[in-house]
This record gives C-alpha cells, sequence and structure tokens, in this order.
C-alpha cells in the first residue's frame, strides 16, 4: 500500500460520502466484514433486507400497495427469497407504463438519481436510484478489487462508452471524485482507428496503471493494436472487463498482451446487480448483500440451478424507486457448485444475451458490439436531457450484420405515428463508424427474437475472415 491509498481510503473515501451524501465507506467495511461469511449466514441477512425493503414498497410506493392489495398479499408473507415466487414479475413495459407510481413516497425527491440503462438488452428505460445504492454499488467493486491485490487510489485505465465512462468535468464534484478518490482516467472506446489507439497506448504509457479497466472488445482491440505493432508494454496488475460478455480468445489476448490475470465482472445497474470473477476464474460472485437474483423463465417459474432462464432481480438497496423480481433482459444461470475460494455466495455462470463479439466495417475496423446502443443518442451521449428524449422514443431496437458487412438498424418506436426524420441523426452516427459499408435504418412493428428465444440488440452473421487483423 503507498500513501496515497492511505489517505484514500481513511481520508479521501469519507470526505467524499460528506460531501456527496454517501456511505460508501460505511457498506465497504460491512462488506468486506461479510466476506467469507457462509450461505446461511449471507441467506439471513439477505431475508433480512428483504422484508425490510418489501414493508417499505407496500406502505411508500403506490404501485406495490395497489399490485398486493389486489393478490390480497400482505407484506409479512414474503420473508426469504423463496416467498417472492408469489409475486409477478415486472417488465420494463410495466415500469414505463407506471413510471410515477414506483417513486416511494418517503425519499425526497431532490435526492434521487434519475438513470438510464444504457440499452445493452435492446429496449431503453429510465428509472432512479438514490445514493444508498450507488453507494452499496461502488463498495461491491472496491471490496472485489481487494481480491486481486488493487486498493482504492491504484490508478485505473478505463477503456469504454459513456456507460461506464461518463465524462465530467474535472472541475465538477463528480469529475473530483472520479479522477481523486477512484483515480479513474476516462478514454472513450467510440473510435477505434489505428491512431486513436496509438494516443491510448501513449496515455497509458504515460499514466503506468495498475489496472485497466473496460469493454472486454474495447480492451481487445487496444491488445491487438499493441502486439501488431510489436511495442511494449507496462506492468500492468490485472485487466478488469465489464459491460459486456467475455468472449473467452479476447481473453486469452488480454493476459498475453498485457501479462497480466483478466477479471470479468457482470452488473445492471438498473436491476441492482453486481457480480464479479474472484481469483479462482469459476464464475461470477453475486453480491448476495444488495440484491436477490432469482433464474426463470418468462412467467416468473423459478428455474433450478444450472438452467439458463431470465435474470429477475430484486435490489435490496434501491428504497426511492423499488423493484422487486424485475427481468433485467440478460439470460444466465446460476452455477449448482459453491467456488472452491470457500466464499458463501452463489456463482453466475455464463451470462448471455450481451454481445461481445466484434462488428466491422467494410475496411475490417472492428467496433465494440457495447458501443452501438449509443449510436441511438444524438452527438452518441446518453447523459444529456434532450438527447435522452429522442432515445426513450424508441421501443425496442437491434442492429444487424448481414453477410457482407452492411448495417440495418431495426427500430420499433412507442409511437409508430412519429415523425421518422428526427432520427436521421442514427444513420450519420453509424455511418461515422461503419465506413464503406451500406447502413440502413427500418422502422418495424417487432423485433425478430434469436432462435433460442432471447432477444439480442446486436445481431451479426459476418464473420471477418481477414487474418491480418486477427
Ligand atoms: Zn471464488
Amino acid at each position: 500500500m503507498t500513501l496515497y491509498n492511505i489517505l484514500d481510503r481513511y481520508v479521501f473515501l469519507p470526505i467524499g460520502d460528506l460531501v456527496y451524501g454517501s456511505r460508501v465507506v460505511a457498506e465497504l467495511k460491512e462488506m468486506e466484514r461479510n466476506d467469507h461469511l457462509s450461505e446461511e449466514s449471507l441467506c439471513d441477512m439477505q431475508n433480512a433486507k428483504l422484508q425490510k425493503l418489501v414493508k417499505h414498497c407496500y406502505e411508500t410506493v403506490p404501485y406495490y400497495t395497489r399490485l398486493f392489495d389486489k393478490l390480497g398479499i400482505k407484506p409479512e408473507q414474503i420473508r426469504t427469497r423463496d416467498d417472492l415466487k408469489v409475486l409477478p414479475v415486472l417488465t420494463k413495459q410495466i415500469i414505463r407504463d407506471n413510471y410515477n407510481d414506483f417513486l416511494s413516497s418517503a425519499i425526497d425527491p431532490k435526492r434521487l438519481k434519475r438513470q438510464s440503462t444504457g440499452g445493452s438488452t435492446g429496449t431503453p428505460l429510465k428509472f432512479c436510484t438514490d445514493s444508498k445504492e450507488w453507494s452499496a454499488w461502488k463498495a461491491s467493486t472496491l471490496r472485489a478489487w481487494k481480491w486481486y491485490g488493487l486498493n482504492i487510489g491504484d490508478k485505473i485505465f478505463s477503456l469504454g462508452g459513456n456507460s461506464i465512462n461518463q465524462k465530467d468535468s474535472l472541475f465538477s464534484f463528480k469529475g473530483l471524485y472520479d479522477r481523486v478518490i477512484m483515480r479513474n482516467y476516462k478514454f472513450s472506446s467510440a473510435d477505434v482507428s489505428d491512431e486513436c489507439m496509438q494516443q491510448h497506448y501513449e496515455a497509458m504509457m504515460k499514466l503506468k496503471p495498475a489496472a485497466l479497466r473496460g469493454y472486454g472488445s474495447a480492451l481487445y482491440i487496444l491488445a491487438r493494436y499493441i502486439e501488431k505493432k510489436q511495442l511494449p508494454v507496462c506492468p500492468i496488475r490485472v485487466v478488469l472487463t465489464t459491460g459486456e460478455v467475455l468472449v473467452s480468445d479476447y481473453r486469452r489476448k488480454l493476459q498475453e498482451v498485457f501479462q497480466a490475470p483478466v477479471y470479468d465482472a457482470y452488473g445492471a445497474a438498473d436491476g441492482g446487480i453486481l457480480s464479479h470473477e474472484c481469483p479462482k476464474h469459476e464464475g461470477l460472485h453475486i453480491t448476495e448483500e444488495s440484491c436477490v437474483i432469482e433464474i426463470t423463465d418468462k412467467n416468473g417459474i423459478r428455474l433450478p440451478d444450472g438452467v439458463v432462464g431470465q435474470v429477475c432481480t430484486t435490489d435490496l438497496d434501491n428504497y426511492a424507486f423499488p423493484f422487486l423480481r424485475y427481468l433485467v433482459g440478460d439470460m444466465a444461470y446460476i452455477k449448482k457448485e459453491k467456488c472452491s475460494c470457500g466464499r458463501g455466495s452463489r456463482l453466475i455462470g455464463e451470462v448471455l444475451g450481451r454481445n461481445g463479439r466484434l462488428v466491422y466495417n467494410k475496411q475490417g475496423v472492428p467496433i465494440s458490439p457495447t458501443m452501438l446502443p449509443f449510436m441511438l443518442y444524438p452527438q452518441l451521449d446518453y447523459h444529456k436531457a434532450e438527447n435522452r428524449k429522442l432515445y426513450y422514443k424508441i421501443d425496442k431496437f437491434q442492429i444487424r450484420q448481414d453477410a457482407v458487412g452492411d448495417i440495418l438498424i431495426l427500430l420499433k418506436l412507442v409511437d409508430p405515428n412519429e415523425p421518422k426524420d428526427q432520427f436521421d441523426y442514427i444513420l450519420t452516427n453509424y455511418r461515422n463508424h461503419f465506413v464503406g459499408s451500406e447502413v440502413k435504418l427500418r422502422f418495424v412493428d417487432e423485433i425478430p427474437t434469436m432462435p433460442s428465444g432471447k432477444e439480442d440488440y446486436c445481431v451479426s452473421e459476418f464473420e471477418y475472415k481477414n487474418t491480418n487483423i486477427q
């Protein structure tokens, strides 16, 4: 540990909590205490938090008051995660139709953090959280970093899109928090040209980060560039991937080029899920203290461990805009086996439905698929309120790449009578990235699902054969 690590943990992080009204220090202490609890103790803790949340939902959230009364359910009936089955699952459509009724009357509207999904499941959604939820999220991440020998205050080189790399001014509190406390140096994965990769490489060498973090596909493009140019790499302790499914050959390449272990994470801010790989690499440890994860069929029937189904979550920390049994839109399974590291938390096996494999333009330039939903926002920026307005006119979307590398964007609008020309910016965004490809935008009534039944926002049937760039 360096002096900066110590100052960060014991001085800067508590100051951050004071200024931001968060409780990361307290949450982190608790999570570190829980790290090696048995499955039974974790389950007891989860059930206690669940009972408190359900009571809060019934008493302060109009949607749940109505739902419980209609079904004749009393909050006291839900005592364990098995009891959740008496409730129907919550879909994005239900939340959109009842948005205002999901806000808890017990939360000061000034404390709400308005959020939206980056669209990785192909269905836009706006929702709210508060600082308690945010604190638990940060604490879970910091605890996992410790598993890897990474401490708060170690420098992170972060390469990704808006979902992990929101750019805030260094003069804003959020910007300062990210730079001084999280020491996160953010770089955009929107442009993946060789010139840009050279700039990223030079920035990385100058920064000498302890960790690289980002979309697996974006880091893979950087790794391949470094390999192609035979450039030396500064010592990196760990590579942290997130935001999309990490393809196994990308993982191998990252390990090989950066000479460091790769740890994957799976999260969904709307569902309050955060799960991290531990050094045993046997799956992703669920943060059981902050979220109940069930794997269900579409109707909410719980599936046994080992069987792939819908990820259905109950976020135990979001008291502002609570979701009970929310279908995130991803598919995954929970492993039957526990991890050999001895932790009591369950492991998520493979996550399906978040495509991490690269797509290519006609010149063979790869594009991270996780960038594709951001191109549905004007200026690729989903943090601007006016950009979100247009985005929320989209009900569902799918980006298809056919056998010759051209791009077809399918949009299903919330209101089919909406003027179509207001979406012309989407064509411009895609044409800028898919240089030389034919880009078409088509408005449809339904988005096709995959033969497996899963919904995927990016469907690529185009395999790039040029071995020079692999
Ligand atoms: Zn483990």
